[in-house]
Formats: C-alpha cells, sequence, structure tokens
C-alpha cells in the first residue's frame, strides 16, 4: 500500500479500495486525466472533502478561474473510505482541553466552529441533493470501563453549563434500553446533532457540486513537482504542466514526502482500519437490540468506533498497521472482529467481509491547520482522524483566505502545523505511544 512516510510521489497506479462503500455506491463522475498544459487563477491539489470543498467555494463565491487534480479521481484518499461518522470536532483535543489551552472563550469559538462544520455538511447535501443515506441523528461515546463512567457525567454538565450543548449522560440501564447491548460498556454521553452517513456518496456528490458550479477536475493527474516561475506556480503532472497563480495543497495525510517536505513533516500519517461484517440475521439483531442505527466511539486511548449499517451489517474500526507495506495483514481485520465480539453478545459465528484502511493526518499538536506557509500557497490538514465534517468547512475556509477574507479567531488559523521535533523518528514514537495506549487501555 502507498506509504507517504517513505514514498517520494502517488504514482496514478494505484489498486482500488475495496471497501463496502465502494461495493454499494454507484460510479460517481468519471473526471479525465489532464493532457495539455493550461493556466488558472487557483490550482487545488488533492480531491477529498477539503479540496472539493475549497474548489467548490472558490468557483461559486469567489468566481474564481479553478483547477483541482487528484492522482485518482475524487474521494479515492480518507474521503471516500472513512467510517462515515458525521461528528462535532476535529483533532483530538476535547473542550475542557482547549479550554485549559486556550481559555473558555477560545474553547466557545471553537464549539461554535464545530457546529457550523456539521450544518454545512447537511446544508451541502442538500443543496446538492446528494443521496448519502443519512442516519437519523445518535452519536454515543462509549465508558470503556466502570472509571470513565464519572468523566462521562462530569463533561455532560460542563458541555451543558459551558456551552449551552445538550449532551446527556446515560447510565449502563439506560444505555443497554435505549441504546444498544453492550458487554463493554459502563455508561455513555450522547451528542444530539451527530450521525452516519455513506462517505463515498458524499465525496461524489461534493464532486459533481464543485463541477458543476465552474471549477474544472482532473482525475488520475497526480502533481509530481511544484516550483515557482516568475511569480507563479509551475507545476508538473505526467502530460501536462499547469501554471496557476495561487496553489492549495489539500493532500493532508496522503502527502508524499517529495511534494511539499514541510507538510510531509508535519503531519503524521497513521493508518485507521476498518471491517464490516456479514449482515445481521434477526436473532442476532433482536439480541443486539441497536437503536437507530445510532453511531459510537469508545474512551480508550486506542479507540474503537461502530456503527449499525442500514443494511445491517456492523461496521468496526480502529487502530490499523503502523507501515503502508504490513497494511494487508489480517491479523488488524482479525484483532477488530475479536475487540467487535468483546463488545457485543451473540455473534461468535460473525465474520467481516469487506476490510479497509486509510492514511488519517496527525499533527504534533493534535489540532489541525488552515493556513498559508508561504506567499500564494496554502493548506489545511491534520485533522487526527476525526476530519468528515471539519474538512468540509476547512475546504471553505482555505477558499476564504486564497480571497483574501478573514477568518474566525482561532488558533489553528493563525499559525502552520508545527513540526515533529525528530520528524525522522515519528514512527518509532507511534510504536511507543501504541504500546503506552494498550497498557493505558488495560491496567490504568
Ligand atoms: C478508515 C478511516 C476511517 C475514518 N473515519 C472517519 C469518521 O468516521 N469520521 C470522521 O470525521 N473522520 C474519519 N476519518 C478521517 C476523514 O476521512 C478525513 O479526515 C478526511 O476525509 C480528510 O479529507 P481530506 O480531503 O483532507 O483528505 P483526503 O480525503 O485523504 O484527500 C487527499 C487527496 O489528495 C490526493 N493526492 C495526494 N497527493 C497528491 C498528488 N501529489 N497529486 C494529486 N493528488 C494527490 C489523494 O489522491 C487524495 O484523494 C477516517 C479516516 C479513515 C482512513
Amino acid at each position: 500500500m502507498y506509504d507517504p512516510y517513505i514514498s517520494r510521489a502517488l504514482s496514478r497506479n494505484q489498486p482500488d479500495v475495496a471497501s463496502y462503500w465502494q461495493s454499494i455506491t454507484p460510479p460517481g463522475k468519471h473526471f479525465d486525466a489532464l493532457q495539455t498544459d493550461i493556466s488558472c487563477d487557483v490550482l487545488v491539489i488533492g480531491g477529498g472533502y477539503t479540496g472539493l470543498n475549497c474548489a467548490y467555494e472558490l468557483a461559486n463565491t469567489h468566481q474564481r478561474n479553478v483547477v483541482l487534480v487528484d492522482a485518482l479521481q475524487p474521494g479515492w484518499g480518507c474521503s471516500g473510505r472513512n467510517g462515515g461518522f458525521v461528528l462535532r470536532g476535529t483533532g483530538r483535543l476535547g473542550l475542557s482541553q482547549l479550554v485549559t489551552k486556550f481559555g473558555l472563550d477560545t474553547a466557545r469559538l471553537f464549539h461554535q466552529e464545530y457546529g457550523e462544520a456539521i450544518a454545512r455538511v447537511n446544508q451541502l447535501i442538500v443543496a446538492g441533493n446528494i443521496d448519502c443515506q443519512q442516519q437519523p441523528v445518535g452519536y454515543y461515546k462509549i465508558a470503556h470501563k466502570a472509571g470513565m463512567a464519572a468523566d462521562l457525567a462530569r463533561q455532560a454538565t460542563f458541555l451543558q453549563q459551558q456551552f449551552g450543548y445538550q449532551a446527556q449522560y446515560l447510565d449502563t440501564r439506560q444505555l443497554q434500553q435505549q441504546v444498544v447491548r453492550h458487554r463493554q460498556a459502563h455508561a455513555a454521553l450522547s451528542f444530539p446533532d451527530c450521525y452516519g452517513l455513506n462517505p463515498l456518496a458524499l465525496a461524489h456528490g461534493y464532486a459533481r457540486m464543485a463541477s458543476e458550479a465552474g471549477a474544472t477536475l482532473y482525475g488520475q493527474t497526480p502533481v509530481n513537482r511544484l516550483k515557482r516561475r516568475n511569480g507563479v506556480f509551475e507545476v508538473a503532472t505526467p502530460e501536462g504542466i499547469i501554471t496557476a497563480k495561487k496553489l492549495v495543497l489539500a493532500t493532508n495525510a496522503y502527502t508524499a514526502k517529495g511534494l511539499y517536505p514541510a507538510l510531509n513533516n508535519s503531519c503524521l500519517p497513521v493508518l485507521s482500519s476498518v471491517i464490516v461484517t456479514e449482515p445481521l440475521n434477526s436473532t442476532q439483531l433482536q439480541q443486539l437490540n441497536w437503536q437507530q442505527n445510532s453511531i459510537m466511539m469508545d474512551t480508550r486511548t486506542l479507540k474503537y468506533y461502530y456503527r449499525l449499517l442500514p443494511d445491517n451489517r456492523i461496521l468496526f474500526g480502529g487502530r490499523g498497521a503502523i507501515t503502508g507495506k504490513a497494511a494487508a495483514n489480517p491479523i488488524y481485520a482479525q484483532r477488530l472482529l475479536a475487540a467487535l465480539k468483546r463488545c457485543f453478545g451473540g455473534l461468535e459465528q460473525l465474520t467481516y467481509q469487506y476490510q479497509w484502511s486509510g492514511w488519517v493526518g496527525v499533527s504534533f499538536d493534535d489540532l489541525p491547520r488552515v493556513c498559508s506557509p508561504e506567499p500564494d500557497l496554502f493548506y489545511a490538514a491534520g485533522y487526527c482522524g476525526s476530519g468528515l465534517s471539519y474538512s468540509t468547512l476547512a475546504g471553505k475556509r482555505l477558499a476564504q483566505l486564497v480571497a483574501g477574507q478573514p477568518l474566525p479567531a482561532l488558533p489553528i488559523y493563525q499559525s502552520t502545523l508545527p513540526r515533529f521535533p525528530m520528524s525522522a523518528f515519528r514512527r518509532q514514537g507511534q510504536q511507543l505511544y501504541y504500546h503506552w495506549g494498550r497498557f493505558k487501555d488495560h491496567f490504568l
């Protein structure tokens, strides 16, 4: 599997993602490769939610002549292969940590921004008439051990009192009766505006909207090299050179070493892995009593996330291998299946039918950035595995930055991603973090 930590470039000869989403989603519009030299006002590299939303906004709201290229097809990266959890937030810092770091007023601004991200996803789905199988709202953070229950109860009070956000605490009995019969859940915190959808259908919808708004999209067009000449960017692709006044990097965790090293060194690509089971039969479903296809994530350091899909399969995700080379090793899917069976009873015979993984971009300080590291060059990256809703808004923020408009007064819009200290040893650090996480989740 392509590994941005070691590869100098992303080629267009990548295998298809054999995901559940690929199997159930009608093909999106196919975008041909660029085959000649062209010029534009703004070039967006990367056709995930970030790039597609940036291109859409630039064409639709700012009337820019914008071109977007993806090395494969739009949605090939994380955006077409994620869990489909529309969550409130990004990065890895909760609101209480944001209060400690930046103060209550700034944390409230973050909370507002996160709410706007979900609202934007919802608005675009309506505006673009995107059929992405939105499920009813219902997201539960699950206390994986008894000691976390009091913590969730405190979080509920904190969110209600400081942010006016109606998160609700559920004790074990309420959770078992109202949400799902779960063997490892000691309490839960419910978030009233989060839900699950089909992420690939969403990516296809965003691509169509960007194209219809006037952006020109090319697939199978990897950028191999960028340089500045005479005040403009000259960007080399296999069959054409693109000359652009401004450049947006929306390549996130898929940024190869050789494309823009400053971004590659500030964004650790980490594999998130997913299995999707065969459909549950009626006895299994009855036993689980999983309500409303709600989505869940636990309080572990090395988290598991899961949802019941509309066709009664369970999607179960968590940490994957460390390197691209090891990504396809079945041991990771088997571990996920074993963890699933520890959570839910009566599924001893259940097997998985789909397994895949993708690279999420983790930043050194657990926060993303939307920024301009040098004149006329922009990027948004580092969502730390929680980027479905936020990347949709980040694309709009990028477009505003390109157009010279002010952004909300948030720290993530005021600096670039910090470089990892000793960035050549990021993977060794990740390995140590996984050991520590496993120890903490079991014993502390
Ligand atoms: C398994 C998995 C599960 C996840 N589940 C969730 C979830 O449930 N909820 C949630 O909020 N987040 C989730 N995430 C994270 C979320 O999917 C991402 O944060 C989000 O999709 C990032 O979007 P993006 O546009 O920034 O990047 P991407 O979607 O990764 O897009 C980057 C694009 O850049 C292109 N590219 C890279 N280099 C080049 C180049 N040189 N030339 C041309 N194109 C290039 C790639 O082909 C790719 O299409 C998950 C991620 C994974 C992997």
